[in-house]
């Protein structure tokens, strides 16, 4: 490739600091180094992840980054030693990576791979880790991947090669929220056929989580949401009751354990909000009920009566639903490409990254459940 060994001059959306709209600037992406690789970013979808970072989170060291970190790409070029990639192979970024040789890969038990860049921080790079530049200036690469720009560097311990039929502005969503709210279900709630389920927040995240229950087998499938033009599409991905926090005046864990009979078997927290964590555990039934944080937030502490945890409920955490990241991945686009798994249903907006700012305002006011923003052309 004529680009291969020099550096790209490209468009990308840059966070100069909190708060503020992004702004469309030319950067600077630098060759990749030994067991990198640089990568066109074709599609990205914009995840609440990363409106956290750009408006809740108080890593406010955290900027100038780009951010996005569900898309997916061609590789254009590698660098020394990389066998495993080669310019025009498909790819998605993973905010997690897969060594293959850390003490966390080689445990069945968990995808917290220790040799990626999220070893130190789970939002963003060190900046000798960043390979872009904009205005003189180092940017910091979000969640290890930037996918608001129209190439990136990462690591290739943290790409997954995937199926050359995949359509990239479908199967980027694979790259964050499908991956981790079914993941959250079926890897690390472990569902079981016949059982009770109720998801909170029905983003991307929560509808993913919803169709892993169903395809778990949950027989019921209670879907929380305070915003109700959510229901029509949690129905879609199997969703099976619907409940309006707001609708009642008692607490959401009791209206779920009446409907339930002493409460559910499985629960997801897919909002990032701790007391929504609270209402999710304490809706689980005693005995055996398994609640998941899934939704991001590190702001404030959990907090919960120790007795609900001592009557025998569960309460876990899920990083992209549990899966390792490269094994995982290729998978889930092969059971898109069977018709096993969902991606279009979740796409309720097409548009270009210069439009990046209208995507996060339209998920700001709950109006979209993914917007896919085309990067390059293919
Ligand atoms: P989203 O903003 O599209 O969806 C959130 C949903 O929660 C909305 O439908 C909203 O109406 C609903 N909600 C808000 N307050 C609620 C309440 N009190 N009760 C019930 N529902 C409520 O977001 P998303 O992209 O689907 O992401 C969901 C969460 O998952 C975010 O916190 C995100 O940061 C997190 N996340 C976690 C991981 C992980 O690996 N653990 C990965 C990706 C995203
Ligand atoms: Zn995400």
């Amino acid at each position: 490739m004529a680009t291969a060994g020099k550096v790209i001059k490209c468009k990308a959306a840059v966070a100069w600091e909190p708060n503020k709209p992004l702004v469309m600037e030319e950067i600077e992406v630098a060759p990749p180094k030994a067991g990198e690789v640089r990568i066109k970013i074709v599609a990205t979808g914009v995840c609440h992840t990363d409106l956290y970072h750009l408006f809740e989170s108080m890593h406010k060291d955290g900027f100038p980054a780009v951010l996005g970190h569900e898309g997916a790409g061609i590789v254009e070029s590698v660098g020394p030693g990389v066998t495993e990639f080669k310019t025009g192979d498909k790819v998605i970024p993973l905010f997690i990576s897969q060594c293959r040789e850390c003490r966390f890969c080689k445990s069945p038990k968990t995808n917290q791979c220790e040799k990626g860049w999220a070893a130190e921080r789970y939002d963003v790079m060190s900046l000798e880790d960043s390979r872009f530049t904009c205005k003189g200036k180092k940017v910091l690469q979000f969640m290890g991947t930037s996918t608001f720009s129209e190439y990136t560097v990462v690591n290739q311990m943290a790409v997954a090669k995937i199926d050359p039929a995949a359509p990239l502005d479908k199967v980027c969503l694979l790259g964050c929220g499908v991956c981790t709210g079914y993941g959250a279900a079926v890897n690390t709630a472990k569902v079981e056929p016949g059982s009770t389920c109720a998801v909170f927040g029905l983003g991307a995240v929560g509808l993913a989580a919803v169709m892993g229950c169903k395809a778990a087998g949950a027989k019921r499938i209670i879907a929380v949401d305070i915003n109700p033009e959510k229901y029509e599409k949690a129905k879609v991905f199997g969703a099976t009751d619907f409940v309006n926090p707001k609708d009642h005046s008692k607490p959401i864990s009791q209206v779920l354990s009446e409907m339930t009979d002493g409460g559910v078997d499985f629960s997801l927290e897919c909002v990032g909000n701790v007391a929504v964590m609270r209402n999710a555990l304490e809706s689980c039934v005693k005995g055996w009920g398994v609640s998941v944080l899934v939704g991001w937030t590190d702001l404030y502490d959990i907090a919960a009566r120790p007795l609900q945890l001592i009557a025998g409920r569960t309460w876990k955490g899920s990083l992209f639903g549990g899966f390792k990241s490269k094994d995982g991945v290729p998978q889930m686009v092969k059971g898109y490409l069977d018709k096993k798994v969902k991606l279009d249903e979740f796409i309720t907006h097409n548009m270009t990254l210069a439009q990046v700012n209208d995507a996060i305002d339209l998920m700001k006011q709950g109006k979209c459940i993914r917007t896919v923003l085309s990067v390059s052309p293919q």
